[in-house]
């Protein structure tokens, strides 16, 4: 096709007017996220950065409640305790949903090395051990470096022995296998006992907690963390050749299962209040500390949002629905029911976002990429603008991680997963140790995650399209 210029333009001139007046056009249909958005983001950030609840809220949980291990007189206090706070914040419908909970005990753990030299070790039983027999065990250790080395030394050099596992820290993702099968991978070969190097950074000589996972038909051993130190120390003793014998007293013990539930309030949408955003976070935590990182800050931001929205008579035309798991650390029992009670309506959820990696400064935001699509997935596109508005919160970076252990279920539904990023610099120092507790959470980091989720929560629920 031909086209004639009107006297006096050349034709660059011309394609340069034809396009501006498509992008006016294409403007006028529909405005760009960040012209719809912009103001409000701002607002919303500013609100939450002068001052909100989050901090106090953490507090409670951290001090006044104490650590919340599934099945535990604590869940019950902080079940009863979160649901006041959706009411207060001003979340529309609460409500608890149910579920079982497994019900494990710590109880006593004794370590210590009989020799060479007589030593007591700091230990932290994994969740889910069983306890060792009535006046603990006794064995010769043989210490390996991966799953490759314990293989290679076989039956003959393994039954009857403590394995203890001097693994390298290889991030988060690739050491936590050995705390997780490293019991069942032992006792397959006739261990009586294993001690893992802790999930998380070495430095302080802290043991980290987590859980383990037992095979069917696999004899159950006792297990439990070491430091990195001790772990790193024993590993060298051992290859240096000398023998060492460790004593093992684990009095853990698994009871039957409790009653828990997930704690949801929706703030209703005023246009489509059956489409939802989830925000979830886990309220549950380990036993030891005060789960203020691990999830106490995720809890304490994400119940904020409606709070500060309401504050701003700002009500989206979808419903954002804070979840606030149960048992996430050591049976997932909330996130299978909360997919269990809500499959007929997954399809309704529009994302699912949760704050379960700690409450550092944050950095950007992430949404896990559909299966075969690329960054330049319109999705993909309209989710980094969406995140661009985070500039002031300074999270600006979108990027293609996301999601977290309780909104998993929900990914085959084909509900987006989003979760946000930080520093990272320090959350596997306090992971599952006594060192998580309230003092370990920076207030303005913590501030900045209210404004982060209320911000992406807001937009999600309230713009035209949605990124299904
Ligand atoms: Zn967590």
């Amino acid at each position: 096709m031909s086209m004639r210029f009107p006297r006096g333009l050349n034709r660059m001139t011309a394609v340069a007017l034809v396009a501006t007046a498509v992008v006016v056009s294409v403007h006028a249909q529909s405005p760009s996220i960040a012209d719809a958005y912009g103001a409000v983001a701002r607002r919303i950030a500013t609100a939450s950065l002068l001052g909100n609840g989050a901090l106090d809220r953490l507090h409670h949980l951290c001090r006044v409640i104490g650590p919340r291990l599934a099945g535990s007189p604590a869940q019950a206090k902080a079940e009863a305790w979160a649901v006041e706070e959706l009411r207060r914040v001003g979340c529309d419908v609460v409500r608890r949903e149910p579920c079982k909970v497994p019900v494990w005990v710590r109880g006593h753990a004794r370590v210590e090395i009989t020799s060479p030299e007589r030593e007591t070790l700091p230990v932290l039983a994994l969740g889910g051990s069983v306890g060792t027999p009535e006046g603990g065990i006794e064995a010769d250790v043989v210490a390996v470096r991966s799953f490759v080395e314990l293989d290679r030394l076989g039956k003959e050099n393994v039954r009857g022995k403590i394995v203890v596992y001097d693994v390298p820290w290889e991030g988060y993702g690739k050491t936590v296998s050995y705390r997780v099968d490293g019991a069942a991978r032992a006792a397959a070969l006739g261990a009586v006992g294993v001690l893992v190097r802790s999930s998380g950074f070495g430095g302080s000589r802290t043991p980290h907690t987590g859980t383990l996972k037992y095979v069917e038909g696999v004899a159950e051993i006792p297990a439990a963390a070491l430091s990195f130190e001790d772990a790193s120390r024993i590993g060298k003793t051992v290859r240096e050749g000398k023998a060492v014998r460790i004593r093992m007293d684990l009095g853990c013990r698994t009871l039957p299962d409790a009653d828990g539930a997930n704690i949801v309030g929706d703030y209703l949408g005023s246009e489509k209040p059956d489409e939802i955003v989830l925000l979830g976070a886990h309220l549950d935590s380990w036993d030891v500390g005060e789960g203020a990182q691990d999830d106490g800050g995720g809890v304490a931001s994400v119940v904020e949002v409606p709070a500060v929205l309401k504050r701003l008579g700002l009500r989206p035309r979808r419903t954002i629905r804070i979840v606030l798991f149960a048992n996430e650390e050591n049976g997932l029992r909330g996130a299978r029911a909360y997919e269990a009670a809500h499959r007929t309506t997954a399809m309704r959820h529009v994302a699912a976002i949760e704050n379960d990696g700690g409450v550092e400064t944050p950095v950007g935001f992430g949404m896990k990429l559909p299966a075969g699509a690329t960054t330049d997935d319109p999705r993909f596109r309209m989710f980094t603008d969406i995140v661009a508005l985070l500039g002031p919160l300074g999270a600006a970076k979108a990027t293609t991680n996301g999601g977290g252990a309780d909104i998993a279920p929900l990914a085959p539904h084909g509900v987006p997963m989003m979760s946000i990023n930080t520093v990272g610099t320090r959350y596997f120092e306090w992971h599952h140790t006594v060192l998580d507790t309230f003092e370990a959470v920076d207030p303005k980091a913590l501030d900045a995650h209210v404004g982060i989720h209320a911000v992406l929560a807001y937009v999600l629920a309230d713009m035209r399209e949605t990124l299904r």
